[in-house]
């Protein structure tokens, strides 16, 4: 069983999915950190995000890199945006996310273009969801819990440069996929937006719909 989640930037996706794959036992992938990771590389390796040739040569990396707790920072967010626009990063990544969704057993995959284009006949698809205020608002608690001081239109203006970029790409752009189940988290905790998730990958396991 393959379920997809997609979603833009601090919507919460990541969350739910790490709660799906506890409630339902099955391993789980972050396929943002792939490009988070092509994104530190670049800057590791002085190149351009922004020439297709450079963030090809960064999709080269040790499986330790996607330990690296730099690939959390908000400025790798942004590069890794920047090098997902190229359809070389894209094509380099697919096969190892491909794998992970046709393990044995099944398995989850967080990103934003799980059930459009990496896994499209999965078994449950959603599409998780939150105003940008209310991203923006989760990215300050986050920094400012760690010591940070973050500016909160700076944050507005990161997340919505981040969404453009996301959905206006040629290749893989971030959309809601035919069949997903949209599923906004704005006014949810997490406990709740959790049970909510539960409650529509069942329905769509079972051939219902609750969306
Ligand atoms: O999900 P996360 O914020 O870690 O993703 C970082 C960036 O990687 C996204 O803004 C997006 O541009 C890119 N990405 C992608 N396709 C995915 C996952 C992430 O293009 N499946």
């Amino acid at each position: 069983m393959i379920i997809a989640v997609d979603g833009p930037a601090a919507s919460g996706k990541g969350t739910i999915a790490k709660a799906l794959a506890r409630h339902y036992g099955l391993p789980c992938l972050d396929t943002g950190l792939l490009y988070r990771a092509v994104g530190l590389n670049v800057l590791k390796n002085s190149g351009d995000p922004d020439r297709e040739a450079d963030a090809l040569t960064a999709c080269v990396f040790e499986d330790a890199l996607l330990d690296d707790p730099a690939l959390r920072n908000e400025a790798v967010g942004s590069l890794a945006s920047r090098v997902s626009v190229h359809q070389a990063v894209r094509n380099a990544l697919v096969q190892r996310q491909r794998d992970f969704a046709t393990q044995l057993g099944g398995a989850i995959l967080d990103g934003r273009d799980i059930a459009t284009v990496i896994a499209p006949d999965a078994n449950a698809k959603l599409f998780v969801t939150a105003s940008v205020h209310v991203r923006a608002q989760r990215r300050f608690n986050d920094a400012a819990s760690q010591g940070g001081h973050p500016d909160m239109d700076s944050l507005i203006a990161d997340i919505q440069a981040r969404d453009t970029r996301d959905m206006s790409r040629d290749h893989a752009p971030l959309r809601m996929a035919d069949g997903a189940d949209l599923l906004d988290t704005s006014d949810l905790t997490i406990d709740a937006a959790v049970q909510k998730a539960i409650a529509l990958v069942d329905a769509q396991l079972e051939g219902r719909r609750i969306g």
